[in-house]
């Protein structure tokens, strides 16, 4: 399983959330603040949605400001839709 390096919080309260030292896929990840809790293997799942949502919504922001202006490369965004994560990368 691919790791990132990155912390996991809640996606309701941007709480670091709390689980064992190299967790397996079964481990329970846990919010300290508002007890939300999910299998490490669900919780990895959503970080990595996450951290692609947040690299496309990123990369549609450099290609708009570097192409604004242009009149030779129109770049049109892919649109994303807005969306909430249980679990987000921090
Ligand atoms: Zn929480």
């Amino acid at each position: 399983m691919a790791t990132y390096n990155v912390t996991i919080l809640c996606g309701a309260c941007k709480c670091p959330a709390q689980t064992v030292a190299n967790p397996k896929p079964h481990d329970k990840v846990t919010c300290p603040r508002c007890n939300r809790s999910d299998r490490f293997d669900n919780v990895h799942r959503t970080v990595g949605e996450h951290v692609q949502y947040e690299t496309a919504r990123a990369l549609n922001e450099s290609m708009a400001r570097a192409t604004r202006g242009s009149r030779f490369v129109k770049f049109k965004p892919k649109h994303l839709p807005q969306r909430s994560f249980r679990w987000i990368a921090g």
